[in-house]
């Protein structure tokens, strides 16, 4: 899968990245949508938000939408709340393609 990580302040790079796969009690999401906010503005422009600063290259956007690809609740569709199950797999609809 494609993914983009912030490596340091205005660093964003996409790189192909291994396929998550969901442990016991997960789900694995389809990201079809994600917004930006004042949050990823922060991350972005300064590398942190306040004390919480990049301590290793991470995906931004925590506001997205998407389509559980696999597990017990497969093909149910979902918002903010499933960003547990997103944890490494999030692709920011602002990518190019
Ligand atoms: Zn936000």
């Amino acid at each position: 899968m494609l993914a983009v990580r912030l490596h340091a302040p205005r660093d964003l790079r996409l790189s192909e990245e291994p396929d998550p796969v969901p442990r016991a009690g997960e789900s694995l999401v389809r990201i079809d949508a994600m917004g930006i906010c004042g949050s990823d503005l922060h991350w972005f422009l300064e590398g942190g938000i306040g004390p919480i600063q990049l301590a290793r290259p991470i995906v931004p956007g925590h506001e997205l939408g998407g389509t559980i690809a696999a597990g017990p609740r497969r093909g149910e569709r979902g918002g903010h709340r499933a960003r547990a199950a997103v944890r490494a797999m999030s692709i920011p609809a602002w990518r190019a393609g």
